[in-house]
């Protein structure tokens, strides 16, 4: 059976675990989903999500508990990763030096830079991978400014707003809030 984890700090939590849930279950696989604020859970896990929330945040957490090098780690031995909004922004090469980037995806992303008129949006998008649109959800999301070795699997009026970069796939969009787990399937569907 499998071992999946979704990194806790805040952001929608259940509703990876909820996605993952599905995922094993149309493999028609048992999964156990651990919700990861502490070290040492990591280094078990088959698959990993790393949601949304403050990037900040996020990332000082995983520098103190050690969790940062375990997810290279992970990455490394070529398990896959979800990794949404804040999650993205951790793991690809962020400008902001409050964030502690691990510069594991890579592009460069701007924190909040669609603006304030459009702080928060929905769009459908084409999606690699994916025969029909799928609606995307964005929260104060960063954009996608550079691309360097990662590949483009979506965009939004021309931007990049989804990579993907060996094991791990980011998104600046929330596939978790809705009720489609086509991402989700799409990064941990072979595993
Ligand atoms: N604005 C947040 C940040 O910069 C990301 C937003 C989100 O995860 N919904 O960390």
């Amino acid at each position: 059976s499998l071992t999946a984890g979704v990194i806790a700090v805040q952001g929608d939590v259940s509703e990876h675990a909820a996605a993952i849930e599905a995922v094993a279950a149309s493999q028609g696989r048992a999964v156990e989903v651990h919700e990861i604020r502490t070290g040492g859970i990591v280094p078990e896990c088959d698959w990993l999500a790393i949601p949304g929330g403050e990037s900040t945040t996020i990332s000082r957490l995983l520098a103190r508990e050690g969790i940062d090098d375990e997810i290279r780690a992970h990455v490394a031995a070529g398990r896959p990763v979800l990794a949404t909004c804040a999650g993205l922004i951790v793991l690809a090469h962020c400008a902001d030096d409050r964030v502690d980037d691990l510069g594991l995806i890579d592009a460069t992303v701007v924190r909040n830079a669609f603006g304030r008129q459009r702080d928060s949006f929905e769009a459908p998008l084409d999606v690699d991978g994916l025969s029909d649109s799928f609606h995307a959800v964005f929260i104060r999301a960063p954009v996608i400014e550079s691309v360097g070795s990662a590949e483009v699997v979506a965009r939004h009026d021309g931007r990049p707003v989804a990579v993907r970069d060996g094991p791990i796939v980011g998104t600046a969009f929330h596939p978790e809030l809705t009720d489609d787990d086509r991402i989700h399937r799409l990064v941990f569907g072979d595993q």
